[in-house]
């Protein structure tokens, strides 16, 4: 090679490493919707709201009635690892509370997209003395392509509205990799499903194109949350699970899985949550299969909600942002937990056979 068609190594500039980094953590709409809804349970939100447009491409819009920022924490909240929620590395081992804590989501969602965020405290009071100017309004922020171009005073509810239009605008190449419309709405509408699950003590809405898609009530029960994200059919199929380890808890088990014969073609209705958190791990759902022996038809999957609880010493969930993979110590352990605990579950209303042979 001579020195003329070597190619030269040179530093990128700060918009171009800021634009790599954001495409990292913002794969598609699902992903800007995954960090808006994390925000908001963060943020002791009681009620969220998610509207779409054409699959998430067009726009996002989640509304919560949160904590609320006033108008310095929210334009912080924009800059770059600012977080309200861990102080340093200590934070981090000690284990973390909250959903988010690496304090660079809305900086690269704003990085590759037109953002509007809305906010005003809770309880009206910014507790920075009640003469401050616009204490008992909330203020807008706009950012687009990174750059903060707006902040003013602006009259909204308490809570907090972050819009997000023209998703990857300014980085052509990864717009290029996003799917039909119905694709990316699918994955929104996975993500949003799975945190209603997860949370039925919030009041979570999800609308894509002005058509509401479904509403949970935030009742805090299971059941009437998986019947309004699933609908009758299935919820009327549902059998409770109950699993308490009595010696050496190697994993605790609840939830809710469906009749065998209340199936779809894909396995996208298999929900498991290891301490809260989502997760997708092929153990847990091999035991669940397996629960069912042979009653499943073939290439037909039961619907299920399972929470998982082990104890926190014991599991590896990888934090990645885009990953919800999980690596148990005893993996066969929480396997066969699993597995006995639906299948006592199905076993006790007599939709599975005892004697059935282990599929
Ligand atoms: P992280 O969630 O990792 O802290 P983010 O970039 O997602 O990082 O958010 C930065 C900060 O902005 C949060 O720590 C929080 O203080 C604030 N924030 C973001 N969204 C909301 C919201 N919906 N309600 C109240 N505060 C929020
Ligand atoms: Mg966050």
């Amino acid at each position: 090679m001579t020195d003329d068609d070597r190619p030269t190594i040179r530093a990128l500039d700060d918009q171009t490493i800021n634009r790599i980094a954001a495409g990292e953590v913002v794969e598609r709409p699902a992903s800007v919707v995954k960090e808006l809804v994390e925000n908001s349970l963060d943020a002791d939100a009681n009620r969220i709201s998610v509207a779409v447009d054409s699959g998430g491409t067009e726009g996002v819009r989640v509304r919560d009635d949160g904590v609320g920022m006033d108008r310095e924490d929210l334009q912080m909240a924009v800059e770059e690892h600012t977080t309200s929620k861990i102080s340093d590395i200590n934070d981090l081992e000690s284990g973390v509370g909250t959903l988010g804590f690496r304090g660079e989501a809305l900086h690269t969602i704003s990085a590759v997209s037109r953002l509007t965020v809305r906010s005003k405290p809770r309880g009206g009071d910014t507790g920075r003395g009640s003469d401050a100017p616009g204490n008992d309004a909330g203020t807008e922020l706009r950012v687009e392509g990174g750059e903060v171009t707006d902040v003013r005073p602006a009259g909204c509810p308490e809570g907090t509205v972050v819009e997000v239009e023209d998703l990857f605008y300014n980085t052509p190449a990864r717009k290029k990799f996003l799917k039909t419309t119905a694709t990316e709405f699918d994955h929104v509408n996975t993500v949003v499903t799975q945190y209603a699950l997860a949370n039925p003590e919030v009041a979570i809405s999800l609308e894509h194109d002005d058509r509401e898609v479904f509403a949970t009530e935030g009742r805090g029960s299971l059941e009437s949350t998986v019947l309004s994200v699933y609908g009758r059919e299935v919820a009327e199929s549902m059998t409770r699970v109950e699993h308490e380890p009595d010696d050496g808890p190697v994993a605790s088990v609840t939830g809710l899985v469906s009749h065998p014969e209340t199936t779809r073609s894909a396995r996208d209705y298999l929900s498991t949550f290891v301490n809260d958190r989502y997760v997708t791990a092929r153990v847990l759902r091999e035991a669940v299969l397996d629960a069912y022996g042979g009653q499943l038809a073939t290439d037909r999957y039961p619907f299920a909600v399972l929470f998982v609880d082990v104890p926190p010493n014991t599991v590896d969930v990888n934090v990645h942002p885009r990953k919800m993979e999980v690596r148990f110590d005893d993996e066969s352990g929480v396997k066969s937990a699993v597995e006995s605990a639906v299948e006592s579950a199905l076993l006790e209303q007599g939709l599975i056979r005892s004697s059935a042979p282990r599929g």
